[in-house]
């Protein structure tokens, strides 16, 4: 006999999952209207894609981060690739040295656009305690970052925390940036066409 259809939709408090805010729009019967730019900022701020580039103990807080207890799945963000053209948002976790920031902005450079970058711990965002000639001394000398997560090394919470600032920018982010003069001169700026 087929078993029942259960759906996981409520918590262990008993509450009701919701789903994803709907964008501004105007609503009538039968009809929602809203831009188009934030349907497609909702889609991708729920199905951001990450490529963990872990060196270092940072690595060890982002695992925690994807188990169960933090379960960073929450945010639609289970899908961890190691593929660079198929993920959407960098996330530098550790320290950087000087000899692995080519290899850093190589896997930047095969991510299509849109892409994110977060800079986890202090070592990613300034090189942390290695003040030092062979550590690279925050990875924005080699690539843009959006966001960066302090701490030594940041808590879950705080990688969340960091995360969901990124969901903020990728739901806002209007549909033309990609496209204009300040982005491209950002990019000119670090050498990237
Ligand atoms: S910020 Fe601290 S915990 Fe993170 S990689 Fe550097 S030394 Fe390790």
């Amino acid at each position: 006999m087929a078993r029942p259809v259960q759906y996981n939709v409520k918590n262990e408090g008993g509450k009701v999952i919701t789903m994803a805010d709907a964008p501004e729009g105007f609503q009538g019967e039968g009809f929602f209207t809203t831009k188009l730019s934030d349907v497609v900022g909702l889609a991708r701020k729920n199905s951001l894609w990450p490529l963990p580039f872990a060196t270092s103990c940072c690595g060890i807080e982002f695992m925690a981060t994807m188990a169960s207890h933090y379960d960073l799945a929450r945010f639609g963000a289970e899908r961890v690739g190691f593929s660079p053209r198929q993920c959407d948002l960098l996330m530098v976790m550790g320290t950087i040295a000087k000899k692995m920031a080519p290899v850093v902005k190589q896997v930047y450079l095969q991510m299509a656009e849109p892409r994110w970058v977060i800079a986890v711990g202090a070592c990613a965002s300034s090189g942390g305690i290695f003040d030092t000639y062979s550590v690279l001394q925050g990875i924005d000398q080699v690539v843009p970052v959006d966001v960066y997560v302090p701490g030594c090394p940041p808590r879950p919470e705080a990688i969340i925390d960091g995360f969901m600032k990124i969901q903020e920018l990728v739901g806002k982010e209007d549909l033309r940036r990609r496209n204009g003069d300040r982005y491209k001169a950002l990019l000119e700026s670090y050498g990237i066409q």
